[in-house]
């Protein structure tokens, strides 16, 4: 699980975005946001009852035995991804003749792409949005911030036995943007959203202190 160690700023008024303020913030942050504003604000706050949770110990072990081959958590500043893997898409020149030269094998080699496809394992579709919506912010993270490029994204189901690509179009790239503003505007409030009784509140760590 990422962590926030640092406090937040109070931030009043609009701010243009992107800054490099904008993009500080973790994969859990933004997957909080779709899940309940309240928990978000309260993990920005490091009050981070989630580490003693059953149901974070229980992700835990789902990735610890579903990939155990697979290159795990990559941490990037405060982003940490389950795994990666590095694709390289070689554009071949076409060339009629049956000879191709030294040359245009060299060529070909210089044109050689690497790029990488990130993964995120989950235990349930039930919030699907939130997990599409994390994926999506590693990737635009590591694509603007360190020109890495991403060829697409997959969320894994290994309890469903199911699998499902993301891809970062101009049209979910508008919403993950909006999306990151509304969190700073979240986690920039004085104090936390009223709790809302929704689903999660079951099994959420913070229920104690909204509900006890
Ligand atoms: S218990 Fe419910 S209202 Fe409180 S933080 Fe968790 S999900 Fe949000």
């Amino acid at each position: 699980m990422e962590s926030v160690n640092e406090p937040y700023a109070n931030v009043t008024g609009t701010i243009p975005f992107p800054t490099e303020r904008d993009i500080h913030f973790t994969g859990t942050q933004i997957n909080y946001y779709f899940v309940c504003k309240r928990k978000l604000w309260l993990f920005s706050h490091n009050i981070e009852l989630e580490r003693e949770s059953d149901l974070v110990q229980q992700g835990k072990l789902l990735h610890e035995r579903s990939y155990k081959r697979k290159l795990k958590e990559i941490q990037v500043d405060r982003i940490k991804v389950d795994f990666l893997e590095s694709k390289i898409t070689t554009e071949f020149s076409q060339n009629s003749d049956a000879e191709i030269s030294l040359q245009q094998v060299d060529a070909d080699r210089k044109e050689s792409r690497v790029s990488v496809i990130l993964h995120e394992v989950k235990k349930s579709k039930s919030m699907h949005k939130a997990h599409t919506f994390q994926l999506l912010y590693y990737m635009f993270y590591l694509r603007e911030k360190y020109d890495v490029n991403v060829a697409y994204g997959m969320l894994h189901y290994p309890l469903l036995k199911t699998q499902i690509s993301v891809e970062l179009t101009e049209e979910n790239m508008s919403e993950l943007k909006d999306v990151i503003t509304s969190v700073k505007t979240t986690v920039s409030l004085a104090k936390p959203p009223e709790p809302v009784w929704i689903k999660p509140c079951r099994l959420c760590a913070y229920t104690e202190m909204c509900w006890g």
